[in-house]
């Protein structure tokens, strides 16, 4: 790919880092790993530093920053490489509030730089073929089903429990950030979340479990059950009615089925973060920033329609 002399430093070398970062940068080859900025973490053969302030004063030239690290610290740093004339990735969610995330996109439009707020679970392979279908079909009805056990996929990340952690949400955004791209974009652009009820542990400040009602101009009837407490089976599914068939998109957007038929994937896609990083490679090379903030705004919403449920307290 063209961008493979852009280098690139990855920010927050934690679990999604080390798991997809760092091998999805090694193997889409726009980009070269030139070194990681964490407190208590590095690579053994990329040269790594604790501090922004000594990696842009000591540190390889960089075109561009992947930032990895919890939502609430997010802000900070990107306002920062973008004043640094680094092009900038974000992990999901893009930030921890709309508002830090619309100062960030006008930012980097200051600064003529690439901001690309990532949704990383847009890039699932049956994704673009669930779009394709949706297109022309009308809508009923959608059930949105992201139950998993957080002490599996998150252990001891006490930041998802703190004010902006986002808690069951931060699975949960990458449902809305699926149906936000696979829906006909007229009935995004009106979709709206009506009610939330927020199961809160007594000693957190996220949610462990939220169920949603949405809708949008017309008439459309959707829900979204969000749920950390679920062991066994995990489900991350998204069930679509239409005037001419039942979508479902299963394993977070991996597999579709229609009308309960399993339907082949393209085997030419690449792993989700393989193709998230030859889009980065693409607004690149474009001068292109990516700044969708309509799973974030239905969120957001859903904390300020929420109705708190006090529930048992969560010890990881
Ligand atoms: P994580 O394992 O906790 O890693 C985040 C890293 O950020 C930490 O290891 C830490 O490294 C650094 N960091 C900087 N400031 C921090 C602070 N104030 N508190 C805690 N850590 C801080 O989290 P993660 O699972 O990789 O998730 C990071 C982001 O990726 C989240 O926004 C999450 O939604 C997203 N994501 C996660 C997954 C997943 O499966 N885990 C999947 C997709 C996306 P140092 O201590 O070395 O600085």
């Amino acid at each position: 790919m063209e961008n493979g002399n852009k280098t690139i430093a990855i920010a927050g070398l934690g679990k999604i880092a080390l798991d997809q970062h760092v091998p999805a940068i090694a193997n889409t080859g726009g980009f070269r790993l030139a070194a990681t900025l964490s407190r208590n973490s590095s690579l053994e053969d990329t040269p790594g530093f604790s501090t922004w302030e000594t990696l842009r004063t000591t540190g390889p030239r960089l075109d561009a920053l992947a930032i990895c690290t919890p939502p609430q610290v997010r802000m900070e740093l990107a306002y920062l490489a973008l004043g640094a004339s680094l092009d900038v990735l974000l992990e999901k969610p893009p930030a921890a509030t709309v508002a830090e995330i619309l100062a960030l996109k006008a930012a980097a439009k200051r600064q003529g730089r690439v901001l690309f707020a990532s949704w990383h679970s847009r890039h699932a392979r049956a994704v673009p073929a669930a779009t394709a279908w949706l297109a022309d079909k009308k809508i009923r009805k959608i059930t949105v089903t992201w139950r998993e056990n957080v002490r599996q996929w998150h252990p001891g990340q006490s930041w998802i429990w703190q004010p902006g952690g986002l808690g069951v949400f931060d699975p949960g955004i990458n449902a809305l950030s699926i149906l936000t791209a696979i829906l006909p974009p007229p009935l995004v652009a009106g979709l709206h979340v009506t009610t939330a009820d927020l199961e809160v542990p007594e000693n957190c400040a996220t949610p462990i479990a939220a169920r949603l009602t949405l809708t949008a101009p017309g008439g459309l009837e959707a829900s979204a059950d969000f749920d950390f407490r679920q062991t066994g089976i995990q489900t991350w599914s998204i069930d679509i009615e239409t005037d001419s068939g039942h979508l479902a998109l299963q394993a977070g957007g991996a597999d579709l089925l229609l009308d309960g038929q399993p339907q082949a994937n393209d085997p030419n896609r690449g792993s989700e973060y393989e193709e998230l990083y030859r889009h980065f490679a693409r607004l690149v090379q474009s001068r292109r920033s990516d700044v969708d903030i309509s799973p974030l705004v239905l969120v957001a919403d859903a904390f300020l329609l929420g109705r708190q449920i006090p529930t048992e307290a969560f010890h990881d």
